[in-house]
């Protein structure tokens, strides 16, 4: 029987991949037979994950998810030199914490500018590129993975701006996957708990440790491996009847102790 997460002969956009969760799912997609194109800011990491992975797996875009510019130039590259995409992991994200009532507007404005109209920008640019090829009768896979998180299911304290842009993740979602679910292509979201990254430093210090794990049914944290395994799982030919959806991955937050 064929493996259904075998991902060889799809070629992926991962955004935010030098680092953290991006860089994991970036891994596992090439173990699984994929080849990705890898967008960061941080130009040295993405660098180095690209080497790790092979010039024959890996192509690296360096910018902004928020320059809708700079999107539509490097999903133009992809395409070109890929021939299609199959599938885009929408990862790339900030933290930028602050009170409600103390939250300056350039702070709620920066995380609403990458983790929510990043998000757009990718998935119109990918999404037309996918609508086009099955115009034209390609049958190929095509799926969206937005990255969101139990603050956009539940909100957060002191990340207004944070909950606001990961519960917009998930209408996006929705509407992409109602536009064009009669096309095949398929558009879902993961809702991540808490997983160990750089992004985490803050939550997982011995301050706040003991009261968030004590939220996690599973009374653990997870790690960028383990979380990566369901985003692959959306990209892959296993889930080709699931769309619209929003996975949580996060030991039973979502249900309580
Ligand atoms: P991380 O900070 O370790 O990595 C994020 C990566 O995104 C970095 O490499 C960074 O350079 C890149 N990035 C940031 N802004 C960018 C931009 N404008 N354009 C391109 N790249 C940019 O974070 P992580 O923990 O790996 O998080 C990945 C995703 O998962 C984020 O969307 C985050 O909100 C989400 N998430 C994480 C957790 C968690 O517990 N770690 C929980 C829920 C959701």
């Amino acid at each position: 029987m064929d493996n259904p997460m075998n991902l060889s002969g799809h070629n992926v956009i991962v955004t935010g991949a030098g680092q953290g969760i991006g860089e994991a799912v970036a891994r596992l997609v090439v173990s699984l037979g994929g080849k990705v194109v890898l967008v960061d800011l941080q130009e040295d990491k993405v660098l180095a994950v690209a080497e790790d992975l092979g010039a024959d797996n890996a192509d690296v875009y360096v910018g902004s998810v928020a320059d809708p510019g700079f999107v539509q130039d490097m999903v133009g590259q992809a395409v070109q030199k890929n021939g299609a995409i199959h599938g885009l992991v929408n990862n790339a994200g900030i933290v930028r914490a602050a009170m409600a009532v103390k939250m300056p507007i350039e702070t709620w404005q920066q995380v609403i500018d990458v983790n929510l109209s990043g998000v757009f920008y990718c998935l119109q640019a990918v999404g037309r590129h996918m609508y086009e090829r099955a115009e034209s009768g390609d049958t190929g896979p095509a799926s969206i993975v937005n990255i969101s998180s139990d603050a956009g299911r539940r909100g957060t304290i002191g990340q207004i701006n944070y909950g606001a842009a990961k519960s917009g993740v998930l209408g996006l979602t929705m509407s992409a996957a109602r536009e064009w679910s009669a096309k095949q292509i398929r558009v879902n979201s993961i809702c991540f708990g808490v997983v160990e990254t750089e992004m985490t430093e803050t939550i997982r210090s011995d301050k706040f440790r003991d009261g968030v794990m004590a939220q996690v049914p599973m009374g653990r944290f997870s790690d960028p491996h383990e979380v990566s395994q369901p985003v692959c799982f959306l990209l892959s030919q296993a889930s080709s009847y699931i769309t619209g959806q929003h996975l949580s991955v996060n030991g039973g937050y979502t249900i309580g102790v």
